[in-house]
């Protein structure tokens, strides 16, 4: 009888638990080894972000393998986000064109339907608290440690997939390793800190739920998405240090309470301690990770192990997942021949990922500090009232990036120049506060395009 196909996964979190539903139905045999014990047993480990949200580029890699039929039972819709000032007054502005929206959606639920998807349709096998500290990826073999009695040993496959996270063993272990292997790290100034906004006594929402709410600060802001149990997680970025608003400044329960009352009054009514819940939720930092190739051997690296970015476009998942479709779409082209898969998905994919950390940088500085800036908004409100007379013309990059599957580096290019495209038409035309809304700024912008 023929030997059936065998792939290794290491890392059983969002991106790997996908790709085994994947290669699974291929009818490959999977052994994941995943770090952690089991999330659909314990906790889910405090400290990383919640929910998240989930756009177009993940739910295509999730109708592939049919499922988002699970993951659309937990996802709640956000059509636009909701712009809390300091006086407590809000904006709204939606994500795109009616009806459309991105989800929120909890990690851990996501992650955990996607194991049992993953253990129930094929030969899938998860074994936790499995630590890998090494590979050899001419060979296609890694190194693995048990973390109950530090015994170790190895295992082989035919492939092998490094989902092991931003900070991957295997990339680490392995690939930093080799000759002509590049690696870069870039933490930014900022970190995070998550707070939980519980639910009304009577379960219900304190915020708009089908919104993604953002108190924009200048140099610093927070955001909140819907949980399914009525609550939010808010998630606060912000300078480690640098002034009155860092976190190195908030150190006792007391300034945590005057920054609070201060900085986000609206906020600060309805979330009842709030000093408390700041100390039970540690700060993290963010970065962005690049590397290259994403490939070598018998590995390749799969997600935030090849591409890790700051979160401030929300795609890190979407990406992650759309690596799946990507690896799948090469598969079946290359007729399951790893050596041409692994070099079209190096090559095809990387501008890819460098983009969406570019995009996410980008988005960073957008969210942060131009959300609350007049011209901003207007140059929004021309290129949205631009793109409904012509949509074949204009796409705004946000749509781009997210209600579309046009490639990441292509979006960004074609994003850059839609800005530079702007800023010239609302420089060049008088008094655009007033005329925004004439001929003149349509023709100007039609000119240029
Ligand atoms: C604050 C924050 C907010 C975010 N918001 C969004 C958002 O709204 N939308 C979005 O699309 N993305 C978002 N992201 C990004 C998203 O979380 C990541 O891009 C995504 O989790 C990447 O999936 P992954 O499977 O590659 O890595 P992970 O989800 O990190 O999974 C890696 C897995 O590997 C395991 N592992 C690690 N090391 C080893 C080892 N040595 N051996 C075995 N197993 C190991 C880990 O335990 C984990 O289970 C956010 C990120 C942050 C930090």
């Amino acid at each position: 009888m023929k030997k059936k196909k065998s792939a290794i996964i290491i890392g059983a979190g969002l991106a790997g638990s996908l790709w085994a539903v994947y290669l699974s139905k291929a009818g490959y045999k999977v052994t994941i080894y995943e770090r952690r014990s089991d999330i659909r047993l314990a906790e889910i480990s405090a400290g990383k972000s919640i929910n998240l949200a989930l756009s177009s580029r993940g739910w295509k890699a999730l109708e592939t393998v049919s499922v988002d039929k699970e993951i659309r039972k937990i996802a709640i819709p956000m059509y636009g986000r909701v712009m809390h000032d300091l006086e407590g007054g809000l904006t709204y502005q939606p994500y795109g064109k009616e009806g459309e929206a991105i989800y929120s959606v909890s990690r851990g639920g996501v992650n955990a339907r996607m194991m049992d998807i993953a253990e129930s349709c094929g030969e899938v096998k998860i074994l936790y608290n499995h630590e890998c500290v090494g590979a050899e990826t001419e060979k296609g073999i890694v190194y693995l440690k048990k973390k109950k009695s530090n015994q170790t040993f190895s295992d082989q496959a035919d492939v092998i997939f490094a989902a092991d996270g931003a900070f991957s063993a295997v990339r680490y272990n392995a690939f930093q390793k080799l000759d002509r292997f590049n690696f870069s790290q870039r933490f930014i100034e900022d970190g995070y800190r998550e707070i939980l906004l519980p639910a009304r006594k009577d379960g219900g929402y304190q915020l708009d739920k089908n919104s993604l709410h953002i108190w924009p600060r200048g140099r610093f802001m927070m955001i909140a998405l819907p949980n399914e149990d009525g609550s939010f997680t808010c998630t606060l970025f912000m300078p480690y240090d640098g002034g009155l608003n860092s976190f190195n400044n908030l150190k006792t329960k007391n300034s945590v309470e005057e920054f609070f009352k201060i900085t986000f009054p609206d906020f600060y009514e309805i979330m009842p301690n709030i000093a408390d819940e700041w100390e039970n939720h540690p700060l993290s930092s963010l970065g962005i990770m690049r590397s290259y190739p994403w490939h070598n051997g018998k590995v390749a690296l799969l997600g935030d192990a090849a591409h890790a970015t700051v979160p401030f476009y929300g795609q890190g998942m979407n990406a992650s997942f759309e690596d799946c479709t990507v690896l799948h779409e090469l598969m079946l082209r290359h007729n399951e021949n790893w050596v041409k898969v692994f070099e079209d998905y190096t090559k095809y994919r990387k501008a890819d990922g460098d983009a969406l950390q570019d995009l996410s940088l980008h988005n960073y500085y957008e969210m942060r500090d131009f959300v609350s800036d007049p011209m901003f908004l207007l140059q929004k409100k021309i290129e949205a009232k631009f793109s409904k007379l012509h949509p074949d013309k204009w796409t705004p990059l946000y749509s781009m990036v997210t209600f579309s599957h046009i490639k990441y580096s292509d979006a960004y290019n074609k994003g850059m120049l839609q800005d530079k495209i702007m800023k010239e038409v609302m420089d060049s035309v008088d008094n655009i506060e007033s005329n925004w809304d004439s001929q003149e700024v349509i023709e100007k912008i039609l000119d240029r395009i």
